[in-house]
This record gives C-alpha cells, sequence and structure tokens, in this order.
C-alpha cells in the first residue's frame, strides 16, 4: 500500500487491500478484497505472507478487532492462502475453500476446518450471495473464481496483469487508462507460461460465454488493478485475448 489510506473503496461495498510487489520495471499485484456483508465481513484471498503484517492492520482499521467473519480462497498457491493460518490465530472465522477434497485439504495444511465449495454452486455467505464459476484460465485444476451477485463483480484466481509503480492503486474506470496489451503479456509470460499453448480464438468465445453468463459490472484480479464497468470489461478482454495471441505467434518456430 502506497499511502495511509486502508484500501481503495469499489462499488457494492468492496474493498480493494491494494497491496503489491514491486518488481524490476514494473509491479505485481497481489491483493485480496473485502466485502461488506450484512452479516460479516467477508475476505476474498488472503494475500502472500509478506503482506502479512500490513494487511491484518489494513483489515482491522476497517473492520475492527474481530477482523473478518468468512474467507473464500480462490486455489492453494501460496501467495493466495498462506496468511490464512495466521488469520485463525488473531480472528474467529468461517474458510471457504476450493480444495477441500484434494491432497492440499486445508486441514492438513494447518488451516483448521473448512467448507468445500464446488464449481457452479451458489451459497449465502455473510448475507452475501456467491457463485464459484469454472475459470477459463487456471493454473491448477481446482481453481474456482468467486463472482458476487450483490456488486456483480468475478474475482479472477490467477487471471491477471502487471501495473505501473505510479499505478499501485489506480481503479481502472476510464477507456482512457485501460491496461496495456504488453502488461498482460509480460505478466503471463512470467506467471503462466502455458498461455504460449492457448487458443486465442478459443479464449476469447469463453471469455464472451463467461459475459452472456454473468453480469458483469467489476473485474476483481488478484494480480491486478480492478476494472469497472461492463464495456471496459468487455476491451479488456479484448487486450487479453490479443496478448496471447502474441505470446503464441512468438512461441512458434
Ligand atoms: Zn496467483
Ligand atoms: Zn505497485
Amino acid at each position: 500500500m502506497t499511502d495511509n489510506t486502508p484500501a481503495v473503496n469499489l462499488p457494492g461495498g468492496i474493498r480493494w487491500l491494494d497491496t503489491c510487489y514491486p518488481m524490476e520495471q514494473r509491479h505485481h499485484h497481489i491483493s485480496p478484497y473485502l466485502l461488506d456483508g450484512p452479516e460479516g465481513p467477508v475476505l476474498v484471498e488472503a494475500g502472500s505472507l509478506e503482506h502479512q503484517n500490513a494487511l491484518i492492520e489494513c483489515i482491522e482499521a476497517l473492520v475492527g478487532p474481530e477482523g473478518i467473519d468468512a474467507a473464500i480462497l480462490s486455489h492453494y498457491d501460496l501467495p493466495h492462502v498462506a496468511n490464512a493460518r495466521k488469520f485463525y490465530e488473531i480472528w474467529d472465522y468461517d474458510l471457504y475453500t476450493s480444495f477441500s477434497g484434494t491432497s492440499a485439504n486445508p486441514e492438513t495444511l494447518g488451516m483448521g476446518p473448512s467448507t468445500g465449495c464446488m464449481h457452479d454452486e451458489t451459497r449465502k455467505i455473510c448475507g452475501r450471495t456467491i457463485t464459484f464459476p469454472w475459470p477459463p484460465l487456471v493454473d491448477a485444476a481446482h481453481t474456482m473464481w468467486i463472482y458476487d451477485h450483490e456488486a456483480k463483480a468475478m474475482f479472477t484466481g490467477d487471471m491477471g496483469h502487471y501495473h505501473a509503480s505510479d499505478a499501485c492503486r489506480s481503479v481502472i474506470d476510464d477507456p482512457a487508462d485501460m491496461v496495456s496489451v504488453d502488461d498482460i503479456r509480460s505478466y503471463n509470460e512470467d506467471a503462466l507460461p502455458f498461455t504460449k499453448y492457448l487458443d486465442p480464438a478459443k479464449m476469447g468465445d469463453a471469455l464472451v460465454e463467461l459475459r452472456e453468463q454473468y453480469d458483469l459490472e467489476i473485474w476483481a484480479p488478484v494480480h491486478g488493478n480492478p476494472i469497472i464497468g461492463s464495456s471496459l470489461i468487455e476491451s479488456y478482454h479484448e487486450r487479453y485475448v490479443e496478448a496471447i495471441t502474441l505470446t503464441r505467434d512468438a512461441a512458434i518456430p
């Protein structure tokens, strides 16, 4: 976080906990989100170990020392789950995960009990209605995305982009500020190298299908700046397809 304001407000009772890593030329977000539930605060993703103290401080500044009432984790990679155990030590909350039936069961990993969520299932969590869509792009087979019906927000596990050092807290709500193809492409090539094998046309179709199935007003990547408004989300998806086309074309000998 780059100034003293705890988190960035998004529409629909969502706070973006904008923690990021500075890299050599650009920055990489690993940013959980906090939903304001009628029955208590819900954390989407748990953030990375490096940001543990900053996240605890930020969450307590926002909701008080009782902390969160629930957390939802998209998949078991460390930058998404590493703080779950520490948060259990200080707050009493219910954990919802996609991987409770896998070899990385949260209980086995020392995170304590959790509720397993199924793809396409819808449930109420702290009074908010949440569905767990099949993502069009994953790096672990059990990964689920998290869709909040109240805010029409899609939280996307690993699909994301880098940002410039002056854009750590930028919310994209103007076409002039749209994420560049290069920031999507370079993130993919570092974090998700298998994107060179993707069929850009199929990826484009999957994103169209997702927009038909879900009313999207907020696109909320864990690894990237949030994007607000359905037309900007559509243009982001177009850039995403452009980025994977460039990656694929460069990989063809
Ligand atoms: Zn990740
Ligand atoms: Zn940054």
